[in-house]
């Protein structure tokens, strides 16, 4: 177990970690192979789908209790990456991406996420794909300490609007956490991603029954039509009866150091008839407590549309 050794990896598809490592962002000192571990296998159990973590991207994204159960998380992952990449990775890597933030995989550039205290050098740098929404709305005067990079996975922004549990074991024992709780927004320790505690390795993430499948989108913006992570994205999920929206849950990706949800969006929507009207104030509320960089005010309006259009979307209205 990598818990025995604070230097040790564990290492599955390997398409993110590889990379890390041949840039020398990483440098494990040793890498524990769990690919022989029985934990691919995707079910319905006990009110919930629940996928192993070393199922394949394109098998969750294939398959039957996905696309008829969950439609927006196999939406979300035929949006990620490439067809040979979803080929390779595995949905517990997928949770464990790191950023794409260029500064990052540049050894030569201050970095406080790949090495904490060093500097943020996207703060004066080229932000133009970086956060617009921080742990408290604290941005304005980003501390020293801090990181403006956003999550890059399009599978966690689904799996968060459904409020997925993620499953580890680890030397505690089994214990399980909440997507919301899962990664972390920065206002310390920026080089840390997620919450999970050393030596714990994610074994399964399980998603209760619900009333979305008819009525979800996932949208995702990007600068091109493929193998590009989002500008903005957003998963939209609804449910509608009688022309009236009984249930909502919205997560955003492209704009927070993990996937944003979206916390106003069912008291909002409760009740209420689909319309773009109301779908238009539903965005513009959340974008108010939404912070530019220099260069990346754009991504304001973009995503206050986004949300539009996904609602619309997922509604299924013109
Ligand atoms: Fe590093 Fe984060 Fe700053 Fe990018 S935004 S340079 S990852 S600290």
């Amino acid at each position: 177990m990598a818990g025995d050794n604070p230097e040790a990896q564990y290492i599955a598809g390997g398409t993110n970690l590889i990379d890390l490592m041949k840039r020398g962002v990483t440098s494990p000192a040793k890498l524990i192979d769990i690919n022989h571990l029985p934990l691919r296998k995707i079910e319905h159990r006990n009110d919930r789908v629940r996928i192993g973590a070393l199922a394949l991207n394109s098998d969750v994204a294939e398959h039957r209790l996905i696309q008829t159960r969950q439609p927006l998380l196999a939406q979300a992952l035929l949006a990620g990456a490439s067809g040979q990449l979803r080929n390779m990775a595995t949905v517990g890597g997928n949770l464990l991406q790191r950023t794409r933030c260029s500064y990052f995989y540049d050894l030569a550039l201050p970095c406080n996420k790949r090495k904490p205290g060093s500097g943020c050098g996207a703060e004066e740098g080229i932000n133009r794909t970086h956060a617009i929404f921080f742990a408290g709305n604290g941005f304005g005067g980003i501390e020293k300490s801090s990181c403006l990079a956003v999550h890059p996975s399009d599978m966690c922004v689904a799996l968060t609007a459904l409020e997925t549990t993620v499953v580890v074991n680890g030397p505690d024992g089994e214990r399980r956490v909440m997507m919301k709780d899962f990664h972390r927004l920065t206002t310390q320790q920026p080089e840390l991603d997620t919450n999970l505690r050393p030596g714990e390795l994610i074994t399964a993430i399980e998603v209760e029954d619900n009333a979305f499948a008819r009525h979800s989108h996932y949208l995702k913006v990007r600068d091109r039509a493929s193998y590009a992570f989002a500008l903005v994205s957003v998963a939209a999920a609804l449910q509608i009866d009688g022309g009236k929206i009984w249930d909502a849950r919205m997560a955003l990706g492209g704009v927070a150091h993990k996937p944003w949800r979206y916390w106003a969006v069912d008291l909002m929507l409760r009740g209420q008839a689909p319309s773009e009207k109301l779908f238009r104030e539903v965005a513009e509320h959340e974008m108010k407590s939404a912070k530019a960089t220099e260069q990346n005010a754009f991504k304001i309006r973009l995503t206050s549309n986004a949300i539009v259009a996904a609602l619309k979307l997922a509604a299924g209205i013109s």
